[in-house]
């Protein structure tokens, strides 16, 4: 048996099986280790499973909501966790099978076990049966990443739980800290919520989800606070420790929270300790292996993808880095860089969603701007199916036209968001996206909407100025 393949993958996740199939799409013989499972983090612990607790819980909100249009639950909703984590299994153990069918379909070789780099172009993977050594033309390095925790803190994961454990939990608990009020901890709180628990954020930043734009934090705060969700943001956790059966938790300012159990959800941090790095001359930075656009690393052949080179922490930006990392290795006379705009999505109730700038960013950029938005209390369709809280926000460049991002909140955004990624992957102008027919009565109108007043000629809302923001 040869041991020589034209690309090793080193991670079997969202950037990792992806590649390998692109890469065996392209007719390279490939070999991807994997230590867990596939699919990786986004599969078997994080977006997948997510989303599938988050629809039992979202159905029970709207089942909550039922009375507003008119239609009545006889007898109560309720619900049964262990169906709905054993149904979220099943999710799981599918998606699982479809990609080893994948990997069979074209030939790509699995070798289960915990892989490290041993030289140029040179991997041992340790399996069960001992280690294997192969050799490969090109490495790419798709490790992920872990979720991190905070040094000091009660290590207990059955009470002081990171996502890992979180989605995976046997029962509930009656009242919850979530400490990160990031996409993870917003995410949560809206699913555990809808399931009857009694929910307190905690945000360090003074918004949540301070990473968007800062609209979005807000509007986001001011519905999970109307349904009841604790949220405590510019505030810091001083102090935890376990106590008889659950925690308690001091913040910064002496306040104390008591829950039986916590969800960590400070961010995650890349999963390249002992893999190797330095048998190629490869160091970290802040445990990140950075990479230039083509996904190379400074290392001849070495190629690093997803959040192991920490440049966007989301499954579908490690998938298309995966397929341009293989691209530039078997092609080398037609490198491609990878710099599309990548769409973020937050399955909170309501959905929020990103693309592009954020006025703040764009401001920093030194770009002059103007500011479109449009509010979905305006919108028919919004209003027709009952779901009419949300916005849509668009950055226009105020001296060239061109479209620099859009910013969404309210129901389906995670589907619309879709056609903003398209128009500003192809660097269009915001007149040619007011110019676009969108279907009616639809929630993607709202984009439409949004350029317009953008324009200054919104026709669906009163006439006003357009918000005309200089640069810093
Ligand atoms: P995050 O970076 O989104 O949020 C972490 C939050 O924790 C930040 O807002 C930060 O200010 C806060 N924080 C940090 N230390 C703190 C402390 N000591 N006390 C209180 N707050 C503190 O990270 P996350 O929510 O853990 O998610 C991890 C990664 O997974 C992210 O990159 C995220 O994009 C990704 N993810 C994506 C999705 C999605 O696309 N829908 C869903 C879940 C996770």
């Amino acid at each position: 048996m040869t041991n020589h393949y034209d690309i090793a993958i080193i991670g079997a996740g969202p950037g990792g099986y992806v590649a390998a199939l692109k890469a065996a799409a392209m007719g390279a013989s490939v070999v991807v280790a994997e230590a867990g499972p596939v699919g990786g983090t986004c599969l078997n612990n994080g977006c997948i499973p997510s989303k599938a607790l988050l629809a039992s819980a979202e159905l029970l909100h709207r089942i909550r909501h039922a009375g507003d249009l008119g239609v009545t639950v006889a007898g109560g909703v309720g619900f049964d966790w262990p169906k709905i984590q054993a149904r979220k299994d099943s999710v799981l153990a599918g998606l699982r099978g479809g990609i080893a069918g994948l990997f069979k379909a074209r030939k790509v070789t699995l070798l289960p076990g915990r892989a490290t780099l041993a030289g140029p172009g040179r991997v041992v993977v340790a399996g069960k049966a001992g280690p294997t050594e192969l050799t490969a033309r090109g490495v790419v390095l798709a490790v992920g990443s872990v979720p991190a925790r905070i040094p000091g803190w009660p290590t207990d994961p059955e009470r002081v739980c990171t996502s890992d454990e979180s989605l995976h939990w046997k029962t509930l608990p009656k009242r919850l800290l979530i400490v990160g009020g990031g996409v993870i901890g917003c995410e949560f709180a809206c699913m555990m919520q809808a399931f009857g628990v009694a929910v307190t954020v905690v945000e360090l930043m003074p918004r949540l989800l301070p990473e968007l734009d800062e609209s979005l934090g807000t509007a986001l705060q001011a519905s999970m606070t109307k349904r009841g969700v604790t949220c405590r943001v510019g505030a810091k956790v001083a102090a935890m420790a376990l106590t008889d059966g659950g925690v308690k938790a001091t913040l910064g300012d002496g306040q104390t929270v008591e829950v039986d159990r916590v969800l960590v959800a400070v961010g995650r941090r890349p999963n390249t300790a002992d893999i190797g790095l330095e048998s190629v001359g490869l160091s970290t930075d802040r445990g990140f292996v950075r990479v230039n656009d083509y996904m190379e690393t400074p290392a001849k052949g070495v190629y690093a993808i997803g959040d192991a080179n920490g440049r966007c922490l989301l499954a579908h930006a490690a998938s298309a880095q995966g397929v341009s990392a293989v691209e530039n290795c078997l092609q080398p006379d037609h490198r491609r860089p990878q710099t599309s705009p990548v769409p973020s999505c937050v399955y909170t109730f309501p959905e929020i969603a990103a693309v592009g700038l954020t006025a703040q960013q764009a401001k920093t950029k030194g770009m002059p701007i103007a500011i479109g938005s449009f509010s979905l209390a305006h919108l028919g369709k919004a209003l027709a199916v009952g779901e009419a809280d949300g916005f849509v926000k668009v950055i226009r460049h105020r001296e060239t036209g061109h479209l620099l991002g859009v910013h969404a909140m309210g129901h389906n955004v995670t589907e619309v968001i879709a056609a903003a990624g398209a128009v500003l992957h192809q660097k269009i102008k915001v007149a040619e996206l007011a110019e676009i027919i969108f279907a009616h009565p639809t929630i993607s109108e709202s984009i439409k909407e949004a350029a317009e007043d953008a324009l200054g000629m919104a026709l669906h809302a009163p006439p006003r100025k357009v918000l005309r923001v200089a640069a810093e």
